[in-house]
């Protein structure tokens, strides 16, 4: 069995996206800049934004984030977004989720200009990829997309299962398996035989937040299975994926933690230095 070395991948590709950096200020004597919005103090959002700071650094992109406290007003939000759609040395904006209950996401989302969406979370951008046109990719989908192509370049033909169809993973990894020519099918809470359609695949990508649950005897040998979750337990942190029975047959697995997660922040750099390439021409 093959375990997906997620650290390492997200390590070679934020290296090449340096080197990539490095040739744009050659090139147009400026460097693509990330600004990242934070409202609140929830730990959670503020460990993800401190480390997007961190690689974004590293990898040599200018990189600013606005702090709010969780009583700002969306106004304040929508005005800020507005001023960065119009700031020359942004490329990409973040509005870190979740947002406080009295902030619309999805107007928030929607302000965001598409062409600085580094979350490819506006409708345009979400539009875009299911028509198969360039678009901002969301990180955690295109971090497993890189991962699955690393393993298999070939997708042509193969049988992708995705457990869970929500915005943020399900819906986008489908849309880029059907770009590869995968027959892909998406499941969720109401599918009746999740095990009968796992059994199936040649692709197998959970992201449901349920600890554990597609179990070994779900998985025919030779699948390859990424794993997204990212669930509290009491024995640690533990993916969607019953990593012991299922790495007894399938052909290649990502371990959580150290998977599919440092792929989602190399891949929010990669969209960065994307926007910036796009907006040069
Ligand atoms: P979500 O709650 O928005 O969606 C979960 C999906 O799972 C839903 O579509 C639901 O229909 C489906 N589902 C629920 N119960 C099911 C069941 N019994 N059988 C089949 N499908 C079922 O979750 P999300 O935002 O897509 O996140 C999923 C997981 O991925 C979470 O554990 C989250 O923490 C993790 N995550 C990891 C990263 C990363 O970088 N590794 C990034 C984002 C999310």
């Amino acid at each position: 069995m093959i375990l997906i070395d997620g650290k390492k991948a997200a390590a070679e590709l934020r290296e090449k996206l340096k080197k990539e950096v490095s040739d744009l200020k050659t090139k147009y004597n400026k460097v693509p800049g990330l600004t990242v919005i934070l409202i609140g103090d929830l730990t959670p959002s503020q460990i993800y934004v401190r480390n997007k700071e961190k690689s974004a650094n590293e990898v040599g992109l200018k990189s600013d984030v606005i702090k709010y406290p969780d009583t700002v007003e969306e106004k304040t939000i929508l005005n800020k977004i507005n001023e960065l759609n119009n700031d020359e040395t942004v490329s990409g904006i973040l509005v870190q989720l979740p947002l406080p209950k009295h902030i619309d996401k999805q107007k928030v989302i929607n302000k965001i200009d598409p062409s600085k969406d580094v979350d490819g979370f506006h409708p345009m951008n979400v539009g875009n990829l299911s028509s198969g046109y360039e678009s901002s990719i969301p990180c955690t989908p295109l971090g497993c997309y890189l991962l699955i192509k690393k393993i298999e370049p070939n997708l042509s033909g193969k049988k992708a299962v995705i457990i869970g169809r929500s915005n943020l993973n399900g819906k986008p990894m489908a849309q880029l398996l059907l770009k590869e020519n995968c027959t892909v099918t998406v499941t969720h809470s109401k599918t009746k035989d999740l095990k009968a359609e796992c059994l199936e695949a040649d692709i197998v990508v959970a992201a449901v937040g349920i600890p554990e649950l597609v179990k070994g005897d779900w998985i025919k040998k030779n699948t390859i299975v990424i794993d997204v979750g990212i669930n509290k337990t009491d024995k640690g942190i533990v993916g969607d994926v019953a990593f012991d029975e299922v790495s007894k047959n399938a052909k290649a697995l990502t371990p959580v933690p150290g998977g599919v997660g440092p792929m989602t922040i190399a891949c929010l750099l990669k969209n960065t230095i994307d926007c910036f390439k796009r907006s040069q021409v």
